[in-house]
């Protein structure tokens, strides 16, 4: 405590929750106890919404959803020690996937430190390598002084995490209220652009390449990018395709996407423009035999450093991608002949071919309505039912990859997945984040979570958060009874004979579990599903469903797998 006793005194907390909320931070998603309760009950105070969850995992993945989806932070709040090293995964798998997230970790009291505290740890450092800043306040007063900090590192340039240390003393410490200076609100990024250079060449190439490629990666979802990409798109006519959380940004159904002949589009395409996307292991590096050897990359990014990481591009334009691409727009637009990609090309010819082939392909395997079901039979009756609007949560191994391809989005920033990181288990945190902003921004916008058997495990319990928080999700589980693959329950009886750790292979989760049941226990509605009728009128129900959330359990036939593919993803001969 410092001044006069009869000053008004604040605590340390009440410092921070006001500084977060000055700073615009609007949800705090975490796990109270010692040393933190305080500082979720001054939040709630200063007017930020707290989420309880059950674990700091979820949590942070919650939090980092939101920073996503309004491009301002949440705040994940943890206990100290444990509490912090669980929420190093959200922090890693937001890094990775340039998000924005503050996690604020309680931590033993200062005269504790160096003689064995509770749960004492070197929180600072071990934060670093998972964020673009990590500190601790040096006095209660420096408080706002850190929160701008952390706001501004996590959302300027390349968007990332912040770490803030609250050590126990510090929350419930007093400082004079009047000593504590508020920072003013960190503003959104300046606007980057590129030089005017760089964009007469990036055009020069874009109006002579043969066989263009727009790739819209989800920094162009992030940066709220869609009404100039769209525009991009209308007024130049070239092809395009969207990386998984890139699709919406430009409709799905738009009728320039080659999204269905990926593949075929990336291994010929002469010139790549790629808007927020790394040439790392989703977009195959950049390489054959995936790319073709000889294609020119014009790069739009937000982060220098990303510049060449891979193939050198042959136009570099760094910058924000609605600033950069509202550039060649305008240089487009200022050139005397109006550039439009020709439909009569033979890039579109080879493109369109490979599109019908598959979708034909894709179509031929919905129809087979045989049970167990397969991905692509239930998939087509989900994507019958989905609103067109829905926000769609999706992981799992074949449950993920066959989604991407099966579930169209028409919006921006509405499909949320494993990411860059292929991270298993954020689905359920993601959902109840996707339907708090649902309910306070976009009121009867449904969130659809469609996940792997396997992948609802890793934070299922937090099925009771969605339902204390009364937030109507449907989760969808395509349940094949393990990790890409499991067992008939006939069969497992026989493998499981003797000692199971030695029989019972390391993809098999245990057989026919009746994960619709969980759902019963919270209020909501469990739906097991084997037929295709079955599933069309649990649809129905879930979907109806405004109040409560649902499971609908889709029993999957066990070695149901993808289509047949060109290449697979991790193969190193593929590389
Ligand atoms: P995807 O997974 O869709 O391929 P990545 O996560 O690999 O996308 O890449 C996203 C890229 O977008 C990152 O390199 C990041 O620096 C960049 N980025 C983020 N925000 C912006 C922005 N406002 N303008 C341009 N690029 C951005």
């Amino acid at each position: 405590a410092s001044g006069n006793s009869e000053e008004p005194q604040i605590d340390g907390a009440s410092v921070l929750a006001r500084a977060l909320k000055e700073q615009g931070v609007e949800y705090m998603f975490g796990i109270v106890g010692v040393p933190v309760i305080e500082v979720a009950m001054a939040a709630q105070a200063a007017g930020i919404k707290f989420i309880h969850m059950r674990n700091e995992q979820a949590a942070s993945y919650a939090a980092s959803a939101i920073g996503y989806l309004t491009r301002r932070p949440a705040v994940c709040l943890t206990v100290s020690g444990p509490g912090v090293i669980h929420a190093f995964a959200g922090m890693a798998n937001a890094q990775e996937n340039c998000w924005p997230l503050i996690v604020v970790g309680g931590s033993c009291d200062q005269d504790q430190e160096n003689m064995g505290g509770f749960q004492e740890y070197p929180q600072v450092e071990m934060a670093r390598p998972y964020c673009k800043f990590s500190a601790r306040p040096s006095s209660l007063d420096k408080i706002p002084y850190v929160v701008e900090k952390a706001v501004r590192q996590c959302t300027y340039g390349r968007p990332g995490v912040s770490y803030i240390d609250m050590s126990g003393d510090m929350i419930v410490g007093k400082v004079a209220e009047k000593s504590v200076r508020y920072v003013q609100n960190c503003p959104p990024p300046p606007p980057m652009l590129s030089s005017p250079n760089s964009i007469k060449k990036a055009v020069d190439l874009l109006v002579s390449a043969k066989k263009p490629l727009i790739v819209v990666g989800k920094g162009a979802a992030y940066a709220g990018a869609e009404w100039v990409v769209r525009d991009l798109v209308d007024t130049t006519r070239l092809p395009f395709l969207p990386t998984p959380m890139g699709k919406g940004v430009v409709p799905d159904s738009h009728p320039l996407s080659v999204a269905a002949a990926r593949s075929k589009a990336l291994q010929e395409a002469d010139l790549v423009l790629l808007l927020g996307a790394r040439l790392n292991w989703m977009m195959h590096f950049g390489a054959p035999p995936r790319f073709n050897p000889a294609v020119k990359i014009i790069q739009v990014d937000i982060s220098v450093e990303e510049m060449g990481n891979n193939v050198y591009p042959a136009v570099a334009l760094p910058g924000d991608v609605c600033v950069v691409v509202q550039q060649l727009l305008d240089e487009f637009r200022q050139r005397p002949q109006q550039f439009q990609f020709p439909s009569s090309s033979p890039w579109w010819t080879t493109l369109n071919a490979k599109v019908t082939a598959n979708q034909k392909n894709v179509e031929a395997m919905t129809k087979d309505l045989s049970v167990p079901l397969s991905y692509y039979a239930a998939y087509a009756e989900v994507q019958k039912a989905l609103p067109k609007d829905c926000l769609i949560v999706n992981e799992g191994s074949n449950t993920m990859d066959i989604g991407r391809t099966m579930l169209p989005n028409n919006l921006p920033r509405h499909r949320l997945d494993a990411g860059t990181f292929g991270t298993m288990g954020v689905g359920i945190g993601f959902a109840l984040a996707g339907a708090l902003w649902c309910r306070d921004y976009a009121p009867g916008k449904r969130v659809v979570c469609i996940e792997g058997d396997s992948a609802f495990g890793f934070s299922g319990m937090e099925i009771e958060s969605i339902a204390r928080y009364q937030l109507p999700v449907v989760i969808i589980i395509f349940n094949n009874n393990g990790i890409s693959f499991g067992l008939k329950n006939e069969v497992w009886d026989v493998v499981a004979e003797g000692d199971r750790t030695l029989s019972v292979p390391p993809t098999a989760l245990a057989p026919d579990t009746r994960y619709e049941k969980l759902i019963e226990a919270f209020g909501g509605s469990g739906y097991l599903v084997r037929t295709i009728t079955e599933l069309r009128e649990s649809l129905a129900k879930a979907m109806a469903d405004t109040k409560r959330s649902s499971i609908i359990n889709i029993v999957i036939d066990p070695m149901a797998q993808r289509k047949p593919q060109e290449f697979f993803w991790l193969t190193k001969a593929n590389l």
